[in-house]
């Protein structure tokens, strides 16, 4: 096992941006999918991503270079068992995890795994594994090379020494960990999703527009875009579904997802990915 090896699972949005970082801070990284053409894209947008870094002369094109020859990609999950550290990134489902945290728990007792997960209890993760103790969250923010948080989750069988590791990679890669424990929304969905429901009342009662709302957000509490330019950028679907994490994880209704927002989503208004959301774009 390589202490500078580090297995990335599913190459989709997070874990090209997760893929890219490492290998940008010189660690080895193993990028593992189930589907060959999302690697075959994968490896193009880390590609894409670290030129724009050298574009901009925050990285020089020999370090390009060097990350790029760092960084392997396969469908094969045994190509992940000299990893010291695997961060998982694939899809948000409690089955598909499940299932493959037991599969990766099998490939090592030692080799640490991390989810990526936005939603889904590290607790019943760390349940389905041998030596559950090295289960954690670590969850990155989207885009992954812009936002420096990483919230680091402890499950309730979560060893010290998994964190400590945890942390010094998060460190590694640049990144700001924040320690959290395991409970709905950890701690910047709980409070961001909330206020862009609340944000969608407002429009629901026609309390304002949703331009007063955003620039009311921007001048008066200094926020750099408004709740409702933000819900169109995560996802209004994304969003919806945060709500609905927290009202069943905590069964209080001061989390009941906005009645305006549920009929949007149903609409396929889900923001720039639709074309349309609170907002209309080109
Ligand atoms: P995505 O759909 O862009 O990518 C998922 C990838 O996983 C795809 O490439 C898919 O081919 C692959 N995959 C499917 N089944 C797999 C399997 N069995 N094994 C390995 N790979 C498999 O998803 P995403 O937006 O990158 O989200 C990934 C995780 O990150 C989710 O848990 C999500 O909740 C979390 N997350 C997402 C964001 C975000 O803004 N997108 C932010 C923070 C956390």
């Amino acid at each position: 096992m390589s202490s500078n090896r580090i297995g990335v699972v599913g190459a989709g949005t997070m874990g090209q941006g997760i893929a890219q970082v490492l290998a940008a801070s010189g660690c080895e990284v193993q990028l593992y999918d189930v589907a060959d053409e999302q690697l075959e894209r994968a490896k193009g947008g880390i590609g894409k991503g670290l030129d724009k870094l050298v574009a901009k002369e925050r990285l020089s094109s020999e370090d390009r270079d060097s990350a790029l020859k760092r960084l392997e990609t396969t469908s094969k999950l045994e190509d992940l068992k000299e990893c010291e550290i695997i961060i998982e990134a694939a899809p948000e489902n409690e089955e598909l995890k499940e299932r493959l945290f037991r599969d990766l728990s099998q490939l090592g007792k030692e080799v640490i795994l991390a989810s990526n997960t936005s939603s889904l209890s590290l607790t019943q993760l760390a349940a389905v594994c041998d030596q559950p103790e090295r289960v954690v969250g670590m969850h990155f923010f989207n885009p992954v090379p812009v936002l420096k948080l990483v919230e680091v989750i402890r499950a309730e069988q979560t060893s010290d020494a998994t964190v400590k590791k945890i942390e010094q990679l998060a460190e590694k890669m640049g990144k700001t960990a924040v320690p959290i424990a395991d409970s709905p929304g950890f701690a910047v969905n709980r409070l961001l999703v909330p206020m862009i429901n609340e944000a969608a009342f407002l429009v629901q009662e026609n309390a304002a527009t949703p331009e007063a709302i955003d620039q009311a957000m921007k001048l008066g509490a200094a926020h750099p875009m408004g709740p409702l330019a933000l819900a169109d950028l995560i996802g209004l679907d994304v969003c919806l579904s945060i709500m609905e994490v927290l009202q069943q994880g905590f069964g209080d209704p001061k989390y009941r997802p906005c009645p305006l927002l549920k009929r949007m989503v149903a609409a396929g208004y889900l923001g720039r990915k639709s074309g349309r959301g609170f907002y209309h774009y080109e």
